[in-house]
């Protein structure tokens, strides 16, 4: 017997949704089948020795191979290392969750360091709960026919659109009718009036599916599968740890997931937590998906967070930590002593560093024009020749924000193209790091000591 199983929920990690704006061109590594980086792909460029290193380290990942250690992506700034995280996340599945958070935001007057970054940690954990449940009336779902129950290797899939469950039960049963008379075969798609029953064969694409539904027909389309259908069904959900702990702490409620203000959360109502967990796995209920918590700007941890990481790290549900810094040799906080990155060395010995080095002035003219493909402005070859010469002066990051201002004042005289006055014009306006200092240094006694 096979079974169907539905899948009528998606992850629902609510950091993904903030991940427009700066990185919004990133939409993976742009690595081959053999990790081998394509020169630009997926709105990367360049980068190629990091990208190929985050490549092998999502496959690590992947293969569960990774547990207890940790990931640092070291480099001078502006030279994407969040870029790279992005495209790490794009990599995982849609249900692997993927949290970030700059280090700076744990110390707050709400909670401890440490409770902000175990709510990190368990933000980045998922618990994929399967369970039996009734389909609403008018629920868009996704069938998957397993075959692995009847013996065979492959698992069929259809997609459909229904209004209840019956007709899935009942197109499901139909199908499979016309399967073992051996009218149709797997992978041909079909059009079963909901009437009569009647079974029409289109052939293997929906492109005939179009025409009956111009018609306004009352038929349904399906993509046969392989194998027999029972009436089982199973609803996958996806979420976080955090997403359970906040749901069941009684003095937060769900609400709190909206507002994000979920306070701190005590450990009793964690070890219930993953407790429960527990029980759901070893009964088959629920897997747990270790997901990926990113770290920018590590070098503003402390060595209490740092204590804290090392031991977290250990802990059987770890995500994998990804962690980036632009410091070379700096003071670790709350210690007088340096180490690299501001990292200490226990913790960087137990970490895969992927070092991302300056980008050639090739590389910035083409993620300058990736940026302006992205952000829909057009610019002309000059203005862009000149705010390449800009980001390689000054920095990448700067160049890509003139770009949003050039196009403002390119707006407003009317002109479709930014050109090379324009890009002059909010260099004069806006300054970069450089002449920002310059300015103090130039005007010193004016400002308050
Ligand atoms: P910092 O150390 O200052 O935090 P960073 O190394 O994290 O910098 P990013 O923020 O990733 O740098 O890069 C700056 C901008 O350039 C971002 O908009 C990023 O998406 C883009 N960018 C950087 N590298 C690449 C690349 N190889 N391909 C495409 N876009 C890139």
């Amino acid at each position: 017997m096979a079974s169907i199983s539905v899948n009528a929920s998606e992850s629902k990690d609510l950091l993904r949704m903030e991940r427009v704006g700066a990185h919004s061109h990133i939409r993976g590594l742009g690595l081959d089948d053999a990790l081998e980086p394509r020169g630009t792909s997926q709105g990367m460029v360049g980068q190629l020795k990091a990208r190929k290193a985050a490549g092998v380290i999502l496959r690590m990942i992947e293969a569960g191979k990774i547990a207890g250690r940790a990931v640092l992506i070291a480099g001078p700034p502006s030279t994407g290392k969040t870029a790279i995280a992005m495209g790490m996340a794009q990599g995982l599945g849609s249900d692997v969750p993927f949290t970030s958070l700059a280090a700076s935001e744990i110390f707050s007057l709400e909670m401890s360091k440490t409770e902000a970054l175990t709510q990190a940690f368990r933000r980045s954990i998922g618990v994929r709960i399967k369970e039996e449940s009734e389909i609403i009336e008018g629920e868009v779902v996704e069938i998957q026919i397993d075959r692995s129950l009847t013996g065979g290797s492959k698992t069929g899939k259809l997609t459909l659109k229904t209004t209840d469950m019956e007709t899935i039960y009942d197109l499901g049963n139909k199908m499979i009718d016309a399967l073992n008379k051996e009218k149709v075969m797997a992978g041909d798609v079909i059009a079963i009036d909901k009437a009569s029953g009647r079974i029409t064969k289109l052939g293997r694409s929906f492109a005939r599916a179009r025409d009956y539904d111009a018609m306004g027909s009352d038929t349904k389309f399906v993509q046969c599968p392989e194998g027999e259908l029972q009436k089982r069904k199973e609803v996958v959900h996806t979420v976080s740890l955090h997403e359970i702990d906040v749901i069941n702490s009684r003095t937060q409620g769900f609400l709190a997931l909206f507002s994000g203000d979920t306070g701190e959360i005590k450990s009793e109502v964690r070890d219930q937590i993953n407790a429960k967990v527990a029980e759901w796995r070893e009964e088959g209920k629920a897997d747990i998906v270790p997901g990926v918590l990113f770290i920018d700007e590590v070098h503003m941890l402390d060595i209490e967070c740092f204590s804290f990481l090392n031991r977290a790290l250990e802990d059987e549900m770890s995500p994998v930590v990804v962690m980036a810094s632009n410091r070379g040799v700096t003071k670790i906080r709350g210690t007088k002593y340096k180490s690299p990155h501001g990292i200490p060395v226990d913790l960087l010995d137990r970490m895969l560093i992927i070092s991302t080095t300056p980008y050639q002035e090739d590389e910035i003219k083409q993620i300058l024009t990736i940026r302006c493909q992205e952000e829909d402005v057009e610019m002309t070859e000059d203005a862009k020749g000149l705010l390449t010469k800009i980001g390689l002066e000054t920095s990448l990051r700067y160049s890509i924000h003139l770009i949003t201002a050039a196009h403002l004042v390119a707006k407003k005289r009317k002109a479709t193209a930014v050109d090379a006055a324009d890009i002059k014009r909010v260099y004069a306006l806006l300054l970069d790091e450089k002449r920002s200092v310059q300015y103090l240094k130039d005007y010193q006694d004016q400002y308050m000591f």
